[in-house]
């Protein structure tokens, strides 16, 4: 398939760190396509058939639809569990070194190439489908960033960081997945490892540095207190010029999601009506004072070098 090579808007960092809330303002731009978590498309789409943002069931959504037909003449024309299971070997964070230095077995190197080059199709056939400049993808993970990037995308990181308290304060808490039939909540967790997962994912965004990409950072806080103005500070030039031009004229009043085809994320993601924006600090008033310095002391330093240590 002859399709243009797309930009890919990837939103890397740590999970609960406001990820699927910055794909929707950027989806809601002009030129920007959201697709959620594209690491996921097949356990979760193409198997499982969990709902597309738009509310339809991932196979009867005819955006995704279009893309399947556009990358392979329909889903069912590929190993979909294959491409799955792959994911859980080359898309495993403890593989970055390897992934990073096109190393590994044979074997390993193999299935890499196979993923990734699965991967780029669907890519090229969302580009294809939607006709936009850019693809927001919002699947957090490093890995996966250098996983597209050896398929030849074009790929820029936006490294999403947030306060590591509000962080592990959210991974405590329960709350249910909207894109199931059956009640499913999302996995809590306890400051120890909340704090150890922050730290190890957001190493890993920094690291990608080292093969050849400029992770662009923003903080999570700034973007809700004035999403225009960050997103402007943050992408500039990365973004299509219809995005810019929108943010230029509209400033806040534009940011409004729309309907949009995601196929994983935080739940909010469901949501298609105007987004209240607000900076989502309750773990200063409710988090356990133990839970806090625990916080605190294990993510220090990088909670500093993100210049939140004075807060
Ligand atoms: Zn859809």
């Amino acid at each position: 398939m002859d399709a243009p090579r797309p930009r890919i808007l990837y939103i890397a960092g740590a999970g609960r760190s406001g990820s699927t809330l910055l794909a929707m303002l950027l989806g809601g731009l002009p030129g920007c396509t959201a697709v959620g978590e594209l690491r996921h498309i097949w356990e979760r789409g193409v198997l499982a058939n969990r709902l597309c943002g738009c509310g339809r069931p991932f196979r009867d959504c005819p955006f995704w639809s279009e893309v399947g037909q556009a990358a392979f003449g329909g889903w069912d024309a590929v190993d979909a569990e294959r491409q799955a299971a792959r994911l859980m070997t080359v898309g495993r964070q403890r593989h970055f070194p390897l992934v990073a230095a096109g190393a590994g077995s044979a074997r390993f190197r193999a299935e890499l190439r196979a993923y990734a080059e699965l991967q780029a199709r669907v890519y090229r056939a969302v580009s294809a489908v939607s006709v936009d400049a850019a693809i927001v993808d919002s699947s957090k993970s490093p890995v996966y960033a250098l996983t597209l990037l050896a398929a030849g995308l074009d790929v820029e990181v936006l490294h999403l960081v947030r306060d590591s308290r509000a962080v592990a304060y959210s991974w405590t808490r329960s709350r249910t997945m909207q894109d199931t039939a059956a009640v499913e909540y999302m996995p809590t967790f306890g400051p120890a490892w909340s704090s150890l997962t922050w730290i190890s994912n957001n190493l890993a965004v920094d690291a990608v540095r080292g093969r050849g990409l400029r992770p662009r950072v923003m903080r999570y806080e700034r973007l809700v207190a004035a999403p225009a103005r960050e997103l402007s500070r943050a992408l500039g030039d990365a973004l299509p010029e219809a995005a810019r031009a929108a943010i230029a004229a509209g400033g806040d009043a534009e940011l409004s999601p729309g309907v949009q085809h995601t196929v994983a994320g935080n739940p909010v993601r469901m949501r298609t009506g105007p987004l209240t924006l607000r900076v989502d600090d309750a773990w200063r008033a409710a988090m356990p004072a133990f839970d806090r310095r625990v916080v605190t002391v294990l993510t220090f330093p990088l909670l500093a070098r993100y210049g939140y240590a004075a807060r």
